[in-house]
């Protein structure tokens, strides 16, 4: 991969409202998603292009697609089989779409046909962009990691294994939802009370969000093969962001040894739009500085390339909105900042480890992060921290307060990349809002 016309911050598109500074999917970004026009019809491929859909069904009927992105990869209801055609042809439409919406000669022939191959993002349906068989969820994060180790685990609160070793637990992939569906409070044990031997069991009382980046496997590995350190980049098709929701208190109860389960497998939310690790080119960042005194990781997870630009720099921040301030009318309130940098594992060191021992990554398998926090107050990536632990409430500007989250909270994630001499792009959002247990 190497920076091409694709990056050029000069490039503008016959599409106007990509050419606005603000937006999120400029000619330069082009993710991919699934989506239904508001004209109806079958969820199909797209990539967004300002306040924009391209059709790539439409676009591949016109026989404006590179021969390489094959029918059958592109009539589907899901991104997988694009997601397994590799990292060659998925650069091959990545070019020839930035020529179609080119506002230069090279974008005549789509803008003639504009009305086929444009649908309003505002008024279509953006769903999970793949059927997702396996969803793992690693714990990179290691500022999250020691916070929420002080509270859960306060004796050993970064595990001994943690340097050594990318931590991570197989997710549910059945409760991973776009952007936008609701989250219901889910049911659980809770730990006994003071004085009782017995759980609670009732309603989650302490619901939470986490922040995350997800990324999707192309290809993949055959069962009994792993990926090594160097090739583990091709297997990333890209990124977007992710909230793993989490009921603090079933977690406590329950996770202990085997690692959280109800907890976590209630509701996952993603946000629709995945934005190409061709497209992050220009925001790659050098691994997580470890300290002096940390050791090497051991030789199957090191390689020089990924230390110097295996993380990427995004810019992450997490909105709050309550339902009292929507029926006032009153704006989101961010309540926390990171940065996708935070993470002491690189994505390509969590695909290797993964399949070091024979595991078999599949096209459109998703896998997360872990809790994005930076090193400083403002940058908590969940309520346990930003609360420690429910300890310090948050207070909102209309004087509302919260430990955790209520029914009514809608938690919104976004995501952008600014580096100078580059165009900015964004992941759009990420949105989910808890609705009473039932
Ligand atoms: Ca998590």
């Amino acid at each position: 991969m190497t920076l091409d016309e694709t990056h050029d911050p000069a490039r503008r598109s016959w599409v106007d409202s990509a050419n606005n500074r603000a937006t999120d999917f400029p000619i330069q970004n082009l993710p991919l998603g699934m989506f239904t026009p508001g004209s109806g019809g079958e969820p199909r491929p797209g990539i967004a292009i300002g306040d924009n859909i391209l059709d790539l069904v439409a676009a591949h009927q016109l026989k404006l697609l590179p021969e390489s992105i094959r029918e059958e990869a592109v009539f589907q209801s899901t991104l997988n089989a694009l997601f397994a055609s590799g990292p060659r042809p998925l650069q091959e439409l990545r070019r020839r779409v930035g020529e179609l919406l080119d506002a230069g000669p090279t974008g005549m022939i789509a803008r003639d046909c504009a009305s086929k191959l444009l649908h309003n993002m505002g008024s279509s349906t953006l769903h999970r962009p793949t059927a997702i068989a396996n969803y793992t969820d690693f714990y990179a994060g290691i500022h999250h990691a020691i916070a929420a180790g002080v509270q859960l685990t306060p004796d050993d609160p970064l595990p001994t294994n943690y340097k050594w070793v990318p931590i991570a637990y197989h997710g549910r992939a059945s409760s991973v939802r776009a952007s936008g569906a609701s989250v219901r409070r889910p049911w659980g044990q809770r730990p006994p009370a003071a004085g009782e031997s017995a759980p609670a069991f009732g309603p989650c009382e302490r619901l939470d969000f986490e922040l995350e980046m997800g990324f999707y496997i192309g290809a993949g590995n055959q069962q009994g093969e792993s990926i090594p350190l160097e090739l583990a980049g091709d297997q990333i098709v890209g990124y977007s962001l992710l909230n793993d929701w989490s009921a603090r208190d079933v977690q406590r109860w329950e996770m202990f040894p085997l690692g959280p389960f109800l907890s976590k497998s209630f509701a996952t939310s993603i946000s629709p739009w995945v934005v190409t690790a061709d497209a992050l080119l220009p925001f790659r960042a050098p691994a997580f500085a470890r300290p002096v005194d940390d050791p090497q990781p051991l030789p199957y997870l090191l390689d020089e390339k990924d230390r110097a630009e295996g993380n990427l720099d995004v810019i992450l921040s997490v909105f709050l909105s309550t339902e009292r301030m929507r029926a006032n009318g009153e704006k989101p309130v961010e309540i926390m900042a990171s940065n996708a940098r935070h993470v002491y594992w690189t994505p390509a060191q969590m695909v290797t480890h993964h399949t070091v021992n024979g595991c078999n990554l599949m096209p459109g398998d998703l896998i997360g992060t872990g809790t994005i926090s930076g090193p400083s107050d403002a940058e908590l990536g969940s309520m346990l921290e930003l609360t420690v632990g429910g300890h310090r409430p948050i207070s909102l500007p209309n004087g509302e307060r919260r430990t955790f989250l209520a029914d009514g909270d809608e938690i919104t994630i976004r995501g952008r990349c600014e580096r100078a001499g580059f165009a900015a792009i964004g992941f759009g959002s990420c949105i989910g809002t808890i609705v009473a247990a039932r």
